[in-house]
């Protein structure tokens, strides 16, 4: 049996304290890879005790150290890129491929956050009063909460774990219960890149684990990813206790095709934006909104593309497609598939396990037609490799459809009409919004994130990103060395 994974609590690989363990397996091959620390309250408790000692010298290391830490982090993910994307595509399933595609999220992220040492740009402006000065700044909040998923167990981490340091904060990350050996080797980078012990913990579990981090009075902020349904428990709870919360959350994304679409880009594009790791993406593909006049061939080409798709382990470069990241989500998707049929819809390809395939969580890329609005399968996120194609007469209907759902992550449309594409822009209410290009592939120069219920308003990526992990301090400096009441508006000195 491979090492047991540990928690990592004030710069020390370490058991949890109750010694119980639960096991990470590879999803393709039900395999177990390795036994996993299950932590209770007292681990939560040390990391964050152990977080709230090493902020005090953190946050007063000059940015630009920091910085340059973070610039070390990027060159070893670099260097371990291929070791990382490996364990990845084995603890979770998505292809290798696109395992590094993750950890080079994080390497752009490194590095972006780095150069932000040298600027975490705060602004001065004119103030009222002669002799006096004004400035607004950044500042650190001080033990910040990270909890996120398995679906991209390095980079949605990167995310928030890269500008939380930059801004000097100290951390407890409770990586998804899918992927703990990942998380563990990412943050194992951080050691080795000379981050101060306590400045990063770890502590590894399940959904419980985050909710003691969600409900201790020492983290000041929670940054969350996941499903809707957890993100609004664990917004209600630290909100009942004044913490600021960062949501990003599920998305029901769709692909508008107008009849003048480039009809090549259009089924490549939807292919792997509704397929690719799986479907289980919060930005994937799970709507197709077709005009009528397209349909027909785009359908077509659609399907023999979905028929060509290789399923298997994705460690195998000629694989396309990995399975499902576990059991319960092979029988969420199952379970859409009959919920399709009682709604009547027709199944094009797909809808079951290969059945040449006895182990793993594998499902084939599935197309339901006749689709209508307001369907379940058209409204509920179902992460999986599904694509409902719905029907519409008019790009402004499909705005419409588009903009129909409890959810407004990502949106996409394919045109090769300019005043159409700036229309959609317009009017497509989605926090992400592709023109000619498919719902996923975000950098991480630009914000990330959804309106309606996807998120919370915030931000992650850019300089937004920021956004989360600081207080704004607003400084005042008077120089005039004397008193000036009798050339001033006292109203105005006692404002505010
Ligand atoms: P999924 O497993 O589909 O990604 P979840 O929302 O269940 O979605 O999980 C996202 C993260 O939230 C995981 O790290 C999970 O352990 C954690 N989590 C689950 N339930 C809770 C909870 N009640 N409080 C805090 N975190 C939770």
């Amino acid at each position: 049996m491979p090492d047991l994974v540990r928690n990592f609590i004030g710069g020390e690989w370490v058991e949890s304290r109750s010694g119980a363990t639960f096991n990470t397996y590879n999803p393709a091959t039900e395999e177990v890879i390795a036994p996993v620390a299950q932590s209770g309250s007292a681990d939560v408790n040390a990391a964050v005790d152990a977080a709230k000692e090493a902020y005090k010298n953190w946050r007063l290391t000059p940015a630009p150290r920091r910085g340059e830490i973070l610039f070390r982090v990027a060159q070893l993910l670099a260097e371990r890129k291929e070791q990382l994307a490996s364990l990845m595509t084995q603890e979770m399933g998505k292809i290798i491929s696109e395992t590094r595609g993750d950890v080079q999220e994080a390497i752009d992220m490194a590095y972006y956050m780095g150069g932000e040492g040298r600027r975490l740009m705060g602004y001065t402006a004119p103030v009222e009063m002669p002799n006096k000065f004004g400035m607004a700044l950044r500042d650190s909040v001080g033990v910040i909460g990270l909890i996120t998923p398995w679906n991209f167990p390095i980079a949605v981490p990167s995310w928030k774990i890269l500008p939380a340091l930059i801004a000097g904060n100290a951390i407890v990350f409770k990586p998804g219960e899918d992927t703990p050996a990942t998380a563990a080797e990412f943050v194992r980078v951080f050691q080795d890149a000379g981050l101060p012990p306590g400045v990063l913990n770890l502590v590894l579990g399940a959904g419980e684990v985050g909710d003691f981090l969600v409900t201790h009075q020492g983290v000041r902020v929670i940054s969350f990813t996941g499903s809707t349904q957890t993100g609004l428990k664990v917004y209600a709870k630290a909100a009942s206790i004044g913490k600021k919360v960062s949501l990003e959350m599920g998305g029901k994304n769709a692909i508008i095709v107008l009849d003048d679409a480039n009809l090549d880009l259009a089924v490549d594009a939807i292919t792997w934006s509704a397929f690719g790791t799986t479907g289980q993406r919060c930005t994937a593909t799970s709507r197709l909104i077709v005009q009528s006049g397209i349909k027909p061939q785009l359908v077509e080409a659609l399907v023999e593309k979905a028929r060509g798709l290789k399923l298997g382990n994705g460690l195998d470069e000629s694989v396309n497609m990995g399975p499902l990241v576990n059991q319960k989500a092979l029988e969420k998707v199952s379970g859409y598939i009959k919920i399709a049929k009682h709604e009547g819809v027709k199944v094009l390809i797909g809808g079951e396990r290969p059945s040449d395939m006895d182990k793993g969580f594998f499902f084939q890329p599935t197309l339901f037609d006749g689709v209508e609005r307001g369907m379940r399968v058209e409204q509920e996120e179902i992460f999986g490799p599904v694509l409902s194609i719905v029907e519409v007469g008019s790009m402004e209907e499909a705005i419409e459809v588009n903009n129909g759902v409890a959810y407004g992550l990502s949106s996409s449309i394919f045109t090769e009409n300019v005043n159409a594409a700036f229309r959609a822009i317009r009017d497509l209410t989605t926090g992400i919004v592709y023109i000619n290009h498919g719902t996923t592939g975000a950098e991480i120069q630009f914000p990330f994130g959804g309106t309606r219920g996807t998120g919370n308003g915030m931000r992650e990526a850019g300089q937004v990103g920021l956004d989360s992990f600081t207080e704004w301090k607003s400084v005042y400096v008077d120089y005039s060395g004397r008193l000036q009441r009798a050339q001033i508006d006292t109203e105005r000195i006692l404002n505010g």
